[in-house]
């Protein structure tokens, strides 16, 4: 039937399947769908014993798999493709880059149920009036069958109704069916366009911009409808929202839509409010709580076009949109933003290359940006969009260190601390006090004999819960508490602090001073967390302890007093970006201080207050930490002053990480690209984590050509070592943490 030599028809099909596996698959299509058939579509295929779901990423004459052995693809799954050229080109260069099989990156694109093979399109049956039930229904049907005519009511002036929406109306399926068979009614499927997501309020109005603003909206708006990676640097409190808004408003008014990434645990309904409140538009809400069905919702609602507003996070940023405008990352230093396993994408850096290929504006704010982001706006001249004062006349808050050698320390609070809160309390004032800690204490310790409480399964030590349990913040074990020691028999004792502790020191000292701790532990409860601040907002209560929970978006009008309980943590990491991390989360935690009309103060405790990085920023702020790390960075020759990879392994037994990586550097010398430089294998900085071995191999280049040129093909014979058979492997590119 075919005939080669038109080659109008190309019958191999190249399939991109989730699996581990780094390579795609070829099929026959059948002759009668072979040429409906194009890159991007889904198609049922056999796999294995299985039948499995893929995605067409190309469609070829010939394949190089034999004749007799290729196997025949079963159907498309719907006739409308799932993603363009475009996007599927943006999913295999993801893959690309960050070395993972291309069939999981694509499979992380799409929403469950698409994987699962449902349609995009959601169908319904429905049912109408023919045209003699239209004339002669009422008449025939008999006053006795009092369903049969309620439907028929129920259809007469309307041109169609669902069958659940009949249903819904007390008329039961089989009475329709009983009419269908006298001709009277009859059904049929059709497209259904569920509503939109959300829809927004567009009650509130833009204040009027301060200069700072009105410039940074104005150059955003200038670049609309084309490539620029803007970085909006605004400290807290400065308007940075606004600015988004504003833009946004643009991109509506020419028809785009908008697309917001936002930190995990920034997504409450506090901060999606602002965006609803300010625009009436439909808009689609992607975050990791979403039911299945509510996520192919807001999916299909971006890819249409009919949302125009998508805010979600790190995962948000592979959601298929009609017609974009401009792509905002909002606190773009923000972790949650590099997924952290399987596929290890940055959804910051993957935004930019996004924003590239739809040739439109990317804005990356944050009051506290990443030293990588920094160097990017000293590159591209112009790219740098400042914000530098509090939009609304608040005055930036004062940083104080205490030397906690010189001042008594009791259970964590240092005595001016303690002054501190009391001067704020009795002014009616709010507190918060930030420990990057939950629990009741780290450390479960023997005085006499120096044992500690120790996970069995991580190089960690237990921490002490108040609820009577030692369990590793690692690996997710549990224990009952002890209080004699299983060595000595002598009394243990907690030490350290945990926010636990301090919320009972606190108890203790201001017993009538209402308290509230956010953590993970005490915000389990969904609904939890929105709960607490409303009564934060109320002044109901006055002191709160937490931990970075407490550090990301949320408006403490009334707290003037936030004390960093320990900064001593971040500051000698084996990390090179434990500083940076620490810079950050001490910025952030003192944004939350006096934002409305009352200036905020910040003490900071230490036991290091000459440390050098503490000192740059207490005396010129984030932008002179800024400079001071990104000059050690270069010295360094660390990122973002070159290109780093790791290559990581993990197995029960010791030996066999290491002796994977040890195999995995001498092939890497065999492939020796000119640059690359290899460190180690050394074992991880927790070597034991919930009882598996772990060692790295990391990979160092001036710039990301010869990382990637040795990657291509390494990455191939480590799939073949036999080595490699005994552990679980990974490559991290670009990775965030050593
Ligand atoms: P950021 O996102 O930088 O933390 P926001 O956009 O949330 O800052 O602004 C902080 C506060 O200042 C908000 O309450 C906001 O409504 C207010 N605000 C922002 N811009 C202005 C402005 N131009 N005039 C008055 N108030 C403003
Ligand atoms: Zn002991
Ligand atoms: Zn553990």
């Amino acid at each position: 039937m075919q005939n080669p030599a038109a080659g109008a028809t190309r019958v191999i099909l190249v399939v991109a399947i989730d699996t581990p596996l780094r390579r795609v698959f070829d099929y026959r299509a059948p002759a009668a769908w072979a040429g409906e058939v194009q890159p991007g579509h889904r198609v049922w295929v056999p796999f294995g014993k299985r039948r499995v779901v893929g995605v067409v990423t190309e469609c070829r004459d010939r394949s190089s798999v034999p004749e007799g052995k290729l196997r025949f693809a079963f159907e498309r799954v719907e006739a409308e493709p799932t993603f363009d050229a475009g996007f599927l080109e943006l999913l295999r260069w993801s893959a690309d880059y960050y070395r993972h099989p291309v069939g999981e990156v694509i499979a992380a694109a799409l929403p469950a149920a698409l994987r699962q093979g449902a349609p995009i399109a959601v169908e319904e049956t429905r049912w109408r009036l023919t045209v003699i039930g239209k004339e002669q229904g009422l008449e025939k049907v008999p006053a006795r069958a009092r369903q049969m005519r309620a439907a028929i009511e129920a259809l007469t002036d309307v041109a169609d109704r669902s069958a659940e929406d009949l249903v819904a109306a007390g008329i039961s399926r089989e009475s329709l069916r009983k009419l269908e068979d006298r001709g009277y009614v009859e059904h049929f499927t059709a497209e259904t366009t569920p509503p939109a997501s959300n829809e927004g309020l567009g009650t509130s109005r833009s204040p009027a911009l301060n200069e700072a603003q009105q410039t940074a909206v104005d150059r955003i708006r200038g670049s609309l409808g084309s490539f620029v990676t803007w970085l909006l640097h605004g400290i807290t409190g400065s308007g940075k929202t606004e600015v988004y808004l504003n833009a946004i408003a643009t991109v509506l008014e020419r028809g785009e839509q908008a697309l917001v990434l936002v930190p995990e645990i920034a997504l409450t309904p506090q901060s999606i409010t602002r965006f609803r409140e300010r625009f009436d538009v439909p808009f689609a809400i992607m975050h990791s709580g979403l039911s299945d069905g509510e996520r192919l919702a807001a999916w299909r609602d971006a890819r249409s076009g009919t949302a125009r507003i998508v805010i979600g996070t790190r995962s948000a940023v592979f959601v298929p949109l009609a017609r974009p405008g401009l792509i905002v990352v909002d606190e773009e230093h923000d972790s949650s933003f590099k997924q952290q396993e399987g596929f290890r994408y940055s959804a910051r850096d993957l935004a930019i290359v996004r924003g590239q290929r739809h040739g439109i504006p990317v804005v990356l704010g944050s009051a506290t940006p990443s030293l990588e982001s920094l160097e990017r706006a000293q590159r591209q001249a112009g790219s740098l969009l400042s914000l530098p004062h509090r939009a609304a006349d608040a005055k930036p808050p004062t940083l104080t260190l205490v030397d906690l050698r010189k001042h008594g320390e009791s259970q964590g609070i240092s005595t001016p601390t303690l002054l501190a809160m009391r001067r704020h309390l009795d002014a009616g004032r709010q507190v918060l006090l930030f420990l990057n800690r939950r629990g009741y204490a780290p450390v479960l310790f023997c005085p006499s004999c120096g044992w500690a409480a120790r996970c069995q399964r991580c190089d960690a030590n237990l921490t002490v819960h108040r609820r009577s349990a030692l369990l590793c913040h690692h690996c997710g074990a549990e224990q009952d508490m002890i209080t004699r020691c299983p060595t000595c028999s002598s009394d243990v004792k907690p030490v350290g602090q945990g926010t636990e502790r301090i919320e009972e020191t606190l108890e203790a000292i201001f017993p009538k001073v209402p308290l509230a701790r956010i953590d993970r532990d005490s915000m389990r409860r969904k609904g939890e967390l929105e709960a607490t601040l409303a009564q934060v907002d109320r002044n109901e209560i006055r002191i709160l302890v937490g931990t970075q929970m407490l550090t990301k978006g949320h408006h403490f009008p009334n707290v003037t007093l936030v004390v960093v309980l320990n900064a001593d943590q971040g500051l000698f990491s084996t990390d090179f970006r434990a500083s940076e991390r620490l810079a950050q989360t001490i910025v952030q935690v003192a944004g939350r201080a006096g934002r409305a009309e009352q200036p905020g103060e910040v003490l900071i405790q230490t036991e290091y207050p000459d440390h050098p990085l503490l000192s740059l920023l207490l005396r010129g702020g984030y932008d002179a930490f800024a400079a001071g790390a990104l000059t050690e960075r270069q010295q360094a020759h660390w990122p973002p002053y070159s290109r780093l990879a790791l290559l990581r392994a993990e197995a029960s037994h010791r030996a066999e990480p290491l002796k994977f990586l040890q195999a995995a550097l001498a092939a890497a010398h065999r492939h020796a690209v000119k640059g690359v430089q290899l460190l180690g294998p050394a074992p991880a900085p927790m070597e034991r984590r919930a009882g598996r071995h772990r060692a790295q191999l990391l990979l160092h280049a001036p710039t990301h050509a010869p990382l990637q040129r040795l990657l291509s093909s390494w990455i191939l014979e480590l799939e073949s070592l036999p080595e490699g058979r005994k552990v679980r492997w990974s490559i991290d590119v670009d990775p965030a943490e050593l």
